[in-house]
């Protein structure tokens, strides 16, 4: 399929354009293209329905919300399927409402796949998370604000102001759908496509209701409680069940999707279930052996020994301070990696007491060597 056109484009309208001049825009180009009219034109159809797809959307307030943030891709089914698609760029494009940023929806479809009878499943919504390092390994309640569409509760859904009356499309008798025959040499051939009248709706409201401006659809901000398990990683994606969009004419909702995305911690790193960290120490306490306090999770810490002898690069493991597993009791490994730092200046008495250690050293290596001659030597 050919790259979809814009579809303010589609309609020859600016980004600007209020609703009103969307649908007389939309009249205009209806009538130049349907096909009853332009019956020698076979690219005719093709365009009137990239006309009502694009009014489709255009026409309803939250469509055109979503399709001016995401263009096309806010309707195209692959991004809705599971999965992010194209992926998210990380850190670098946080912002917006605290916590949450980005939220892509799901899109009912367009207009050519679209069932007017019968209930619909809700869109589901996707949304990403920013979490603590602490709180994605321990888990958490977090309150998350969620802005969706939702049945208008001053018309009950319904789109016409309260009072007033919503009534069967004389057109099309309410079925939205208008059928044609037309008799050609080849024989006679029924079409089916969407009222002009209604717009496929099957419906006509005479006073739309103000607060929803007769959509019957409102977004709404919503508070919920979601529940991060404990031992979620970066890129983790969870499925909140029904509290995607709402369903559409009595359909059930779709779901919502959370992809966590965990902060860095200052000094422990994730390698799975094990914690990596890095611990400098000076080369007298290489040498000699000490202990220090390692910071861990939760406000806690582990003493660790540092075992004379240790060597730049060491990786000393602490079995079990790691991360609890997701599923189960079992808990990672701690691994801490050593730094020896060597002093950039010395006193005096350091140098000496360096020296004196030198010498000492280098009586031992010759004293070896000594002990080495004097075995070859002997087995001479
Ligand atoms: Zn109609
Ligand atoms: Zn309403």
């Amino acid at each position: 399929m050919a790259t979809k056109r814009d579809f303010y484009e589609v309609l020859g309208v600016s980004k600007n354009a209020t609703a009103e001049e969307i649908k007389k825009a939309y009249r205009q180009m209806a009538r130049k293209y349907h096909p009853d009219v332009n019956r020698d034109d076979p690219n005719a159809a093709d365009k009137f329905k990239e006309v009502s797809d694009a009014y489709e959307v255009l026409s309803d307030d939250n469509k055109r919300e979503a399709y001016d943030r995401f263009g096309h891709d806010a309707f195209d089914p692959t991004r809705n399927a599971g999965g992010f698609g194209g992926g998210f760029g990380g850190f670098g494009d946080m912002g917006g409402f605290g916590d949450i940023f980005d939220l892509i929806f799901g899109g009912a479809g367009t207009a050519g796949r679209r069932t007017r009878t019968g209930p619909q499943r809700g869109a589901d919504l996707e949304m990403r998370l920013e979490v603590n390092f602490e709180d994605a390994v321990f888990g958490m309640e977090k309150d998350i604000e969620l802005p969706r569409v939702e049945k208008c509760d001053k018309c009950n859904g319904s789109g016409a102001e309260p009072g007033s009356s919503v009534k069967n499309c004389p057109d099309c008798h309410g079925s939205g759908q208008v059928r044609s025959v037309q008799s050609t040499p080849f024989g006679r051939f029924e079409t089916v496509r969407p009222c002009s009248r209604c717009h496929g709706e099957g419906k006509i409201i005479e006073k739309p209701c103000p607060a929803c401006r007769g959509n019957g659809q409102v977004r709404k901000t919503r508070k919920i409680q979601v529940r991060i398990p404990a031992g979620v990683d970066n890129g983790s994606r969870l499925r909140i069940q029904n509290e995607g969009e709402q369903g559409i004419r009595g359909g059930p909702p779709g779901d919502l999707y959370i992809t966590i995305l965990v902060r860095p911690h200052p000094r422990l790193q994730r390698d799975g279930y094990n914690l990596i960290t890095t611990q400098s120490i000076d080369f007298v306490q290489a040498a000699l052996g000490t202990q220090v306090e390692i910071p861990l999770l939760g406000g806690a810490s582990h003493e660790l020994n540092i075992p004379e002898g240790t060597q730049p690069g060491d990786i000393i493991t602490v079995r079990g301070k790691g991360i609890p597993h997701l599923h189960s009791h079992r808990q990672g490994d701690l691994r801490v990696i050593i730094e020896v730092t060597i002093p950039k200046r010395l006193s005096k008495k350091q140098k000496e007491l360096l020296m004196a250690f030198n010498d000492d050293n280098e009586e031992e290596k010759a004293g070896k060597k000594g002990i080495f001659d004097k075995f070859k030597d002997a087995m001479g």
